[in-house]
């Protein structure tokens, strides 16, 4: 395949997704990465892959989702993505979230454990979610040997990117670089073979005045322009570099 622009994040069935796949194309973004949250956006993400050729499911739970949730249902949801794993390229959403009620950790930390375990049995790379519990989600990951970790989104402090870069792991820049300061940075200056861009379609608008759930993976080609424009590189350069990140965590497309 050649070279094309990638959302390695967001929600396409949450999108009008005709419309918005045909300005994706437009746009030259030939890959789009769909997350599944729980059974019925897993289900979504899988028939909107089997569709769309440039779509590629990714199956995952959300962790408060997760919280809802029993154990036997869980554990049915992961063995149905087990199932399905010819067709699912990463296990995405998944990972933690410290937002709210603390007495929720240890099952977090549980629920997570699982999800990585089946990632790594399956040999799947996973895209993380660690709102406000970056640092226990960073230490379970090492603690299980995870290797291919995307952080997706990622708000923990400077010196937890670096040890996400260190562990050879991939950190995003989001469309929403237009409105941070830390995501500017890491446009700017973490390895560029260790990131990748998102939309989170529908949210994350690039544009902060739009307040409606309009983002859409077209518009992940903003967060390439902020790379490009901040480390004074060809747009295309950039674009053939995040691709080659990943064939180098997917394998060849
Ligand atoms: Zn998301």
């Amino acid at each position: 395949m050649t070279p094309c622009y990638i959302d390695i994040h967001c929600h396409f069935e949450r999108c009008p997704t005709e419309e918005a796949l045909a300005r994706a194309e437009q746009a030259g973004v030939g890959i789009i990465c769909t997350q599944g949250t729980d059974p019925a956006t897993n289900i979504a993400s899988l028939k909107l892959g089997k569709k769309h050729a440039s779509v590629k499911t990714c199956m995952g739970l959300y962790p408060i989702t997760a919280l809802k949730m029993k154990d036997e249902d869980i554990d049915l949801m992961l063995i149905g993505i087990a199932q399905q794993a010819e067709h699912v390229v990463a296990l995405g959403e998944v990972g933690m979230d410290f937002k709210e009620d603390e007495t929720h950790h240890a099952r977090q930390k549980e629920i997570f454990t699982k999800v990585v375990k089946l990632a790594l049995q399956l040999n799947k790379p996973v895209i993380v979610h660690s709102r406000k519990a970056e640092l226990a989600t960073i230490e379970l990951l090492e603690q299980l040997g995870a290797k291919k970790v995307i952080m997706h989104c990622f708000c923990g402090k400077w010196n937890l990117a670096e040890r996400i870069i260190a562990n050879g792991w991939y950190l995003t820049v989001p469309t929403s670089v237009t409105r941070s300061e830390q995501f500017q940075r890491y446009a700017k200056e973490l390895p560029l073979a260790q990131l990748f861009c998102e939309t989170d379609a529908p949210y994350l608008h690039p544009d902060k005045t739009v307040t409606t759930l309009s983002n859409e993976p077209a518009n992940v080609l903003s967060s390439y322009v902020w790379i490009a424009t901040l480390r004074g590189m060809k747009l295309e350069d950039v674009r053939d570099q995040v691709f080659r990140n990943f064939e180098t965590v997917f394998g060849k497309v």
